[in-house]
């Protein structure tokens, strides 16, 4: 693979050394606290280099459902990743045609990376009792280390019940984050009836949503 082609962050450079790279999947429709919450805290308590976000450009599972398009949940991610340092916003998914399958993303991350660049995959702990039925998750499994962060309500058994019964080796760290019930859906309810988003995510990404009328916000109209 081409470097130039792609907008992924330099790592590896140092062959005496290994590089942890964490990767914050989703379709981010929109990016909200909780992502950027779980992200930092994975980065932290699992010494991780960097973490890129990614948003997927058509998810496998959102298929038949309404959502903004790649490029507005690109901006909105670049916009709430941009003033921290080791966060990145990358385009990987949302420029690769057809359905975004994470296993295609690893695989493909996997390739471009040298050796000492270990990819640690982060996602919500609800979302880790799906991965075995995700499309080819051996390989998930095999290329990355898949990284729970919890959220309120869901309790960690189903997941680890789930992992265990699917056979695969899969390498799975549970992340406690504080309490947050922030999502997407949440935030979508709230900007259609002309809520306030302060504090759920950043102003800059209130401000790309009004000013785009994203999610039926009301033109000029900044709720916040
Ligand atoms: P929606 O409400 O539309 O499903 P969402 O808030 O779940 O959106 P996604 O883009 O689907 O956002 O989530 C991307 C990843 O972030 C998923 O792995 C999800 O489990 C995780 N995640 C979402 N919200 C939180 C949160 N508040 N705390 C920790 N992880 C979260
Ligand atoms: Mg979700």
């Amino acid at each position: 693979m081409e470097q130039e082609r792609f907008d992924l962050p330099q790592l590896g450079q140092d062959s005496s050394r290994t590089y942890r790279l964490g990767i914050m999947g989703g379709t981010f429709d929109p990016i909200h606290n909780g992502h950027l919450v779980a992200a930092e805290q994975a980065y932290d308590d699992l010494n991780l280099d960097l973490v890129v976000f990614m948003p997927a450009g058509s998810p496998a599972f959102k298929q038949g459902k309404k959502i903004a398009s790649g490029e507005d949940r690109y901006a909105m991610t670049l916009l709430a990743t941009s003033d921290n340092p080791h966060f990145v916003a990358s385009r990987f998914e949302v420029d690769r045609p057809g359905i975004t399958y994470t296993s295609e993303t690893l695989r493909l991350l996997k390739e471009h990376y040298p050796q000492n660049v270990e990819l640690y995959f982060i996602t919500g702990a609800d979302a880790i009792a799906d991965i075995v039925r995700w499309n080819n998750s051996a390989s998930i499994a095999k290329n990355a280390t898949l990284v729970g962060a919890t959220r309120p309500g869901y309790n960690l058994d189903k997941a680890a019940g789930a992992i265990d019964s699917s056979g695969i080796d899969f390498h799975v760290i549970y992340l406690e984050v504080p309490a947050l019930a922030i999502s997407s859906s949440y935030l979508r309810e709230r900007v259609a009836k002309g809520q306030s988003l302060r504090y759920l995510t950043p102003d800059s990404v209130t401000g790309y949503l009004h000013k785009h009328q994203l999610y039926g916000a009301k033109a000029g109209k900044y709720a916040r």
